[in-house]
């Protein structure tokens, strides 16, 4: 007999045919107290439990016993299974978070089983890739990692060469969708009967953690994660390139596919999303296809790796010695920067929220506000339904709050309003003004754009693609630095009623 522990997000059926059913036992464990370890959004829990629950009907579906233990702790789920099952050898793909591995190793053969770790087939590329790229690195780039995946994979390749001449269509994915611009209808799923009751478990077990379950729309079967990725590929890939950087009012999806819970659960895998998408090559701009397959090939499993290879000091580090905590309104929205209250809105009613509002909303102000970078990646651990450790903390640490001096990105992510003035229609529903830098009216991220430059005008000094931002500031006269930091004083002690 073989035993399996399937973990939460390993729901991948297809690898199951290499099993023969009668002579494999699986085990699932289902813990409410790993569900509270943060006041997880309750989407993502009521996410995970549904497709748990849905994944242990598919297994015996197919003929396998599934040992399904549903209650506090892993230790208990273990020692259940343990005493059915003694001395039991149980095989575990590597989890993709850091530690896990090991601390299950610990609690199994604390009770005479062991656990051997396999390879984690959910992944594009191996520790060997990786190898050959990093080997001899201190800082890494997306860029030339994912070049070499779309060599070693032949993907959007005309012999050696990028299809279409470039490897990258970046500069042509920032368009704004014009005025009354349509936009195609979400998908909707409806919940089954296993959804509703894990809903009223949620309810029961997690009533004080953040969201709200009203609009829960996420995949929680493989058949439902087919049917997110055909109708992105049907209605969204075409125009995901153009609008992939924008931000509209009321649109909460764009042209983004939604996809990262269902690939991130192993609902579905990130090669049969890509090798699918790629389908479409004689029907999408080329800009939109390889931006996607960018996305996917490129900046998910760079992160992965950034993240295996960095931790666990990355997750600690905090370079611009940040202190402060998050302002209440990450919890209430209730901030008149009308671009931080919507996203914030979203997330609270979803769980999700898209690229750029991640980026160069909520990450863009907690930097700029100087928020200890571990209260951020807590915040997006906690509050969005496709988040784990293995991709919030290479995305929050590294990528957005640049708390690791740039291991793998060349610069800061940080804007002031003219940015989001220019990607969203925010500031037209905004009462601050994105032209004001000083005043009542002032939209607070421009005073503190140039704090954060005039802060760290030193090692932004280093930095050859910072160099006309702190031009621009050293060429103002001392009188209006003055008043812009003084701006900036006042907004971040009253930093809760802005
Ligand atoms: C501060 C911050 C926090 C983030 N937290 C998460 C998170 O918790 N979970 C998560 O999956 N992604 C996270 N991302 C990456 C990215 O924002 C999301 O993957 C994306 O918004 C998911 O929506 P989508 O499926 O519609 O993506 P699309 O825009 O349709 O992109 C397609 C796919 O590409 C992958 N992808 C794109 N960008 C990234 C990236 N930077 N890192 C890893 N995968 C990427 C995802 O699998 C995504 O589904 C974060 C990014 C930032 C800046």
């Amino acid at each position: 007999m073989q035993h399996v522990l399937v973990l939460g997000d390993q729901l991948n059926l297809e690898r199951f045919d290499l099993y023969p059913p009668k002579q494999t036992q699986i085990l699932m464990i289902e813990s409410i107290a790993r569900g509270q370890v943060m006041q997880y959004h309750k989407q993502k829990l009521l996410l995970l439990y549904s497709a748990m629950r849905h994944f242990k009907v598919e297994l015996e579906l197919k003929g396998f016993q599934v040992f399904y233990w549903q209650g506090q702790t892993f230790e208990e789920g273990f020692a259940a299974y343990l005493q059915q099952f003694p001395k039991a050898t149980i095989t575990v793909m590597q989890p993709a978070e850091y530690g896990v591995a090991e601390k299950l190793q610990t609690i199994v053969s604390g009770l005479d089983g062991q656990l051997e770790i396999i390879e984690n087939c959910l992944w594009l590329s191996t520790h060997a890739d990786w190898q050959t790229y990093a080997a001899d690195k201190k800082s890494y780039r997306m860029e030339f990692f994912y070049r070499q995946l779309r060599r070693k994979t032949n993907w959007l390749m005309d012999g050696s060469e990028p299809l279409g001449g470039k490897w990258n269509f970046d500069s042509e994915n920032r368009l704004v969708p014009p005025k009354n611009h349509i936009f195609p209808k979400p998908l909707e799923l409806k919940p089954d009967a296993i959804t509703l009751e894990t809903k009223a478990f949620i309810e029961q077990h997690f009533a004080n953690h953040f969201g709200t379950l009203e609009q829960f729309n996420w995949a929680v079967t493989r058949q439902q994660a087919l049917q997110v990725l055909d109708h992105f590929l049907e209605f969204r890939l075409h125009d995901f390139g153009a609008y992939e950087d924008a931000i509209v009012v009321g649109q909460a999806q764009l042209y983004h596919s939604l996809l990262s819970p269902a690939i991130n659960l192993g609902l579905l895998t990130a090669k049969e999303v890509c090798e699918t998408a790629l389908k479409y090559i004689d029907q999408v701009p080329l800009s939109s296809l390889e931006g996607f397959i960018r996305q996917i090939l490129g900046w998910r499993e760079f992160m992965h790796h950034i993240y295996s290879t960095l931790m666990p000091d990355f997750r600690e580090a905090n370079g611009y010695s940040l202190t402060r905590d998050l302002p209440h309104f990450y919890w209430t929205s209730k901030t008149k920067m009308h671009c931080v209250s919507s996203a914030v809105t979203q997330v609270w009613n979803t769980g999700h929220a898209h690229h750029i509002q991640r980026l160069m909303i909520l990450g863009n102000f907690a930097l700029l506000a100087g928020i200890r970078p571990q209260a951020v990646n807590d915040w997006f651990l906690l509050g969005f339904v496709d988040a784990f450790d293995w991709v919030v903390t290479p995305n929050v640490i590294g990528m957005s709050q640049y708390a690791d001096g740039g291991t793998f990105t060349s610069k800061p992510y940080i804007s002031g309003a003219a940015y989001i003035n220019r990607m969203s229609n925010h500031c037209q529903h905004c009462q601050y003004n994105p032209k004001e830098t000083i005043g009542a009216n002032a939209c607070p991220f421009n005073s503190l754009y140039w704090n954060f430059i005039n802060q760290h005008l030193l090692s932004l000094a280093k930095n050859p693609r910072m160099s006309i931002i702190l031009a621009n500031w050293q060429k103002r006269d001392q009188t209006t630095q003055a008043a812009i930091l003084e701006q900036a004083k006042h907004i971040l002690q009253n930093l809760e009623q802005i």
